[in-house]
């Protein structure tokens, strides 16, 4: 492994796709969304529930690498009890960060380990991917979300 990649791989990043935060199929959802990446193999359902305009429970399921799952992992924790316009605004500044690597603003919060990613172009898909199917999920829509 590279000097670049073990930055990649942090610690943090390690131990969200070692040990995924709710990793589970959520019996109550009200919104489902599937993600796709077919260049990596990455495929995620993403569970939510909204309470009016309110993300009181957001979990997923399904499998691919270390990236997407911490990414995965990380966003449900992050949108947790956030509003639909809270969590937009999260997803646009997780969107810049792994761009270009900066930005990030407060909100970014944990997500902050994932700038490392921008040097990897290949890995922003599997990064974003499961932030793709949640936006899918808040706003309603049926389709299958594809990186390609
Ligand atoms: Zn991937």
């Amino acid at each position: 492994m590279s000097d670049d990649l073990s930055e990649l791989y942090q610690e943090v990043i390690l131990d969200h796709s070692r040990t995924p935060r709710n990793f589970r199929k959520l019996e109550d959802a009200n919104r489902v969304a599937e993600g796709r990446n077919p260049i990596c193999g990455d495929h995620y359902t993403i569970y939510l529930k909204l309470d009016g305009d309110r993300i009181s429970e957001v979990t997923f399921q399904g499998s691919g690498c270390a990236i997407s799952k911490a990414s995965a992992s990380i966003m449900t924790e992050e949108l947790k009890g956030k509003t639909k316009a809270e969590a937009e605004n999260i997803f646009h500044q997780f969107h810049d960060l792994i761009m270009t690597g900066a930005g990030g603003g407060p909100e970014t919060g944990k997500l902050a380990v994932m700038a490392g990613v921008h040097k990897f172009p290949n890995r922003v898909k599997c990064a974003i991917l499961p932030w793709h199917a949640i936006e899918a999920c808040l706003e309603g829509r049926k389709d299958p979300i594809s990186t390609e």
